[in-house]
């Protein structure tokens, strides 16, 4: 879809910022490919969030490329680091998705599981498949009222029970539901609170065990979903999570509220998951499936054809 490009721009504008102008900085004083250039290369990728240990990476590969490929002129290794950077982001790539198809949302308050929901809603409702909503996050009367009014946005049904009910007996009602309209998308909400691992533990794994119990053919994906602008904290968040469920991927939202974009390199790197969709704002089509090497030629502002990139990126 035309502007689909342009959109990531924009939404990914505070991070291209700082990111583009630290490395091109690094380039603009460097005169050789040498020690001094790497180092610097290198601390530009971790203040903006990339990660220590994933700019290593990036350094030691980008230094093997060069090498491998004989690079010699300071203006040839910048797409080369875009490369690397893309090749880096490749090493996770989600698989695609299957239907009939359960998602479950998972992640602290506050990261964007609701409004995630909503848009990605919509996108599939757009795709030409039947949606189903489940309000999960049974805590807050507001969180339920919220989804519904996303799910109204989006033109889908929801599931919802009353609030203080039973999380488990809406999931529940909401597989029974998809089965019987033979929905291809169910998408469940869930409650974010972190602050007692065992309870949310052992809410996430009855869970689990209804999805797996009430509708075993279907293809389930738990998403975890993260916010980008807590940068380095989000990582932190997220190995929290995985170390009582298994995540198959992450949604990382408000890449638009920030500059720390750089996270994004660091994240599946560092969980061994696939970000699998990107969130660009607070819009019901503001979110994006994640695409490495449109990233990382974004976030180095490489030359590119834009005519001829709009047709080479997925269509919406
Ligand atoms: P939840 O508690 O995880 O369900 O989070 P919500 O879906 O309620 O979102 C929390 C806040 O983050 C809301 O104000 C959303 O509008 C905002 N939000 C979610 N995703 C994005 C995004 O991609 N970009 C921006 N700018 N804001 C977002
Ligand atoms: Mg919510």
């Amino acid at each position: 879809m035309a502007g689909f490009f342009e959109k990531l721009k924009k939404g990914l504008e505070k991070t291209r910022n700082s990111f583009t102008d630290r490395i091109n900085e690094v380039f603009q004083v460097a005169v050789y490919i040498d020690d001094d250039m790497y180092d610097e290369l290198e601390e530009a990728l971790i203040t903006s969030d990339v990660g220590a240990r994933t700019a290593d990476e990036i350094i030691e590969r980008l230094r093997e490329k060069i090498r491998t490929q004989k690079i010699s002129r300071v203006k040839d290794v910048k797409p080369a680091l875009a490369e690397v950077i893309a090749e880096t982001l490749n090493q996770q790539e989600p698989a695609p998705l299957d239907f009939p198809l359960v998602m479950l949302i998972i992640g602290v308050n506050g990261v964007g599981k609701t409004t995630s929901i909503g848009k990605l809603a919509y996108r599939f409702k757009e795709e030409g498949k039947k949606v189903l909503v489940a309000a999960g996050d049974t805590f807050r009367a507001a969180a339920i009222d919220q989804l519904e009014i996303w799910a109204n946005r989006a033109g889908v049904d929801i599931i919802r029970h009353q609030e203080g009910s039973d999380p488990a007996a809406t999931v529940y009602d909401s597989l029974i539901a998809a089965r019987a309209r033979q929905a291809d998308v169910l998408l469940i909400d869930t409650a974010g609170r972190l602050h007692n691992k065992k309870n949310l533990m052992k809410e996430l794994e009855k869970i689990n065990r209804i999805i797996d119990r009430e509708y075993p053919s279907a293809h389930k994906q738990s998403l975890l979903v993260l916010d980008a602008t807590t940068g380095q904290n989000a990582i932190n968040q997220a190995q929290e999570f995985q170390s009582v469920v298994n995540i198959d991927g992450i949604i990382l939202t408000k890449l638009d509220g920030t500059a720390k974009g750089g996270v994004v390199l660091s994240i599946s790197q560092t969980l061994g998951v696939p970000v699998r969709y990107i969130g660009v704002g607070e819009g019901i089509d503001d979110v994006q499936e994640f695409d490495a090497a449109q990233f990382a030629t974004l976030l180095l502002d490489s030359d590119l054809d834009l005519e001829q990139f709009e047709h080479e990126v997925k269509p919406e």
